[in-house]
């Protein structure tokens, strides 16, 4: 993913001509923390762990990203979906910088109760790396709104006591008892329905009857799942880290999610639906591929099975350079992941205010504002492409690059 990201950023660079000082700057990652922690486990005995955090630019505001528990984190991980997060918040017109960690675990390896000592205990380990004016993190796969409420407990309780009350933004994506905002658990898969329905309506069409096949059925997936079947649109294929299952007359959103129980639910066994083999996911017959799950899962060896005219990146990555190319070559149109997946980053943002502010907003409310300006960044990056005659990433990396330079060269290098 590192690769992919470099040659993203670096292909830029070129194109717009980019400061060579500001692209020596963001070219590498600002802060590299690497922690282990000790954690005593249900059998009394203690495993050690290594939790990692990448703040890549802050130059638009404090830092921002996710905490993902998987075993393919690294460093190498972590930088890139680091650097994504900065183009991400930058093409999105957020005050914030770019960042992202994680664990390398399994989490299905751990009970409830190891997964939250683990979970504090990471958070004392990055002690004052994070923090509600300098790093703020959100969850990211296999982390969810308990996990923050864990992050946030925790870190009220080792600052100063003067300070408790007013730091609950430490980390977004909470469940709503614990500070959280109405309508952040679909405002990822929100955000890449309506890129989705957007992109159509440039072509005159909608989502009556378009065929989707989506790989990941979390948080992302699932919402996306969600609104485009309200749409009218038809659910056919799912494919997740344990099966790949297929209905050519539709798949039902809701009962397949019921039929995942959180956290360490599954799509295996679901009877509205045939299981099939794993490799003839990407080519089914379909108009949408939804990619909601890990990085470079579009590659040399799949894309040219792909029948859809449209790829929406709901997941972080999920396209690599040679993937890419032959999508570009067949002529589909791809949703870069910066931009559709963004409605998760712009709903943290919209959390992390309504706790500055001490304000309680409805979901109505927040759905508008988040349909709102994700709708205005869909028409800057249509703009983009029509005027420089550009692919959908070139030109939502134009625009995200060109933001931070802006900032850079307005502010000046310290000292
Ligand atoms: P999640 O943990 O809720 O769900 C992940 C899903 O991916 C699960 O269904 C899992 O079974 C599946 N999966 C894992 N490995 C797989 C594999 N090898 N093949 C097929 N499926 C596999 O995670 P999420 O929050 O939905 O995140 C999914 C993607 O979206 C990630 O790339 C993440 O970075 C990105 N993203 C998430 C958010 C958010 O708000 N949660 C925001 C922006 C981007």
């Amino acid at each position: 993913m590192y690769e992919t990201v470099m040659n993203q950023f670096n292909n830029t660079a070129d194109m717009i001509d980019l400061n060579p000082n500001i692209r020596k700057i963001l070219g590498i990652t600002n802060n590299e923390i690497i922690v282990h922690f000790p954690v005593k486990m249900d059998n009394g005995k203690v495993e050690v762990f290594t939790g990692y955090r990448v703040q890549h630019n802050n130059a638009l505001g404090p830092y921002k990203g996710g905490l993902r528990y998987h075993d393919t984190v690294d460093i190498d991980a972590a930088k890139a979906l680091a650097m994504w997060m900065t183009w991400k918040t930058s093409l999105a017109g957020l005050p914030f910088g770019g960042a992202k960690g994680g664990i390398q675990i399994d989490p299905r390896n751990y009970s409830d109760s190891e997964l939250e000592r683990i979970t504090r205990r990471f958070t004392y380990a990055l002690g004052e790396n994070i923090g509600p004016e300098h790093d703020i993190p959100a969850p990211d796969v296999n982390t969810n709104p308990q996990t923050m409420a864990w992050i946030v407990d925790t870190y009220m309780s080792t600052i100063s006591s003067s300070e408790r009350s007013h730091n609950q933004h430490v980390v977004t994506g909470k469940p709503v008892g614990a500070g959280g905002l109405e309508g952040r658990d679909r405002a990822t898969g929100f955000g890449v329905y309506l890129s989705i329905k957007l992109l159509l309506e440039t072509e005159q069409q909608d989502l009556k009857d378009k065929r989707f096949i989506v790989q990941g059925f979390g948080n992302v997936g699932y919402w996306a799942s969600h609104f485009l079947s309200q749409d009218g649109a038809k659910l056919i294929a799912v494919q997740d880290a344990h099966a790949t299952v297929y209905n050519e007359d539709g798949i039902d959103t809701e009962a397949l999610a019921q039929h995942c129980e959180p956290r360490k639910g599954s799509i295996k066994g679901f009877d509205g639906a045939t299981e099939i083999d794993a490799d003839e996911f990407f080519g089914l017959d379909c108009d949408i591929v939804i990619p909601a799950a890990l990085g470079n899962q579009i590659t040399a060896e799949n894309a040219f099975k792909i029948k859809a005219s449209i790829v929406a990146e709901g997941a972080n990555g999920p396209t690599d350079k040679e993937g890419e190319k032959i999508l570009l070559q067949n002529g589909v149109k791809i949703i870069p992941d910066i931009f559709c997946n963004s409605g998760g980053v712009i709903g943290s943002y919209f959390e992390w205010l309504q706790n500055r502010n001490g304000e309680l907003w409805q979901l109505d409310e927040v759905m508008a504002k988040i349909q709102k300006k994700l709708t205005e960044n869909f028409h800057k990056i249509h703009n983009e492409v029509n005027k420089r005659e550009v692919d959908w990433r070139t030109a939502a990396f134009i625009l995200a690059i060109s933001r931070v330079e802006t900032a850079y060269k307005q502010r000046g290098i310290f000292p």
